[in-house]
């Protein structure tokens, strides 16, 4: 007893966790974007050029990394200009 909710209160957590991650990563509205301190790249969180954490600047938006002087990644197009969907 008591095992098998154990169990489904996992995969529950597991899933809860892997949907936040999949909103992130397509890129919706209200996203972040994080820089790179070095290159002023910057990219969406999933993107694998984005930066270490420790070079890492956050942005709440492309308009606020762009107004900080930060060139969006040729490879994520934090910008969605290469596929626009809207
Ligand atoms: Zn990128």
């Amino acid at each position: 007893m008591g095992r098998k909710s154990f169990k489904q209160l996992f995969y529950l957590v597991l899933l809860l966790a892997f949907l936040s991650v999949i909103s992130v990563g397509c890129g919706g509205k209200g996203v972040y974007f994080v820089g790179h301190k070095g290159t002023r790249v910057f990219h969406r969180p999933g993107c694998k050029y984005a930066p270490a954490k420790e070079n890492s600047v956050t942005f709440m938006g492309a308009g606020k990394a762009q107004a900080a002087g930060y060139r969006p990644c040729a490879i994520c197009d934090p910008l969605g200009t290469k596929n626009k969907s809207e």
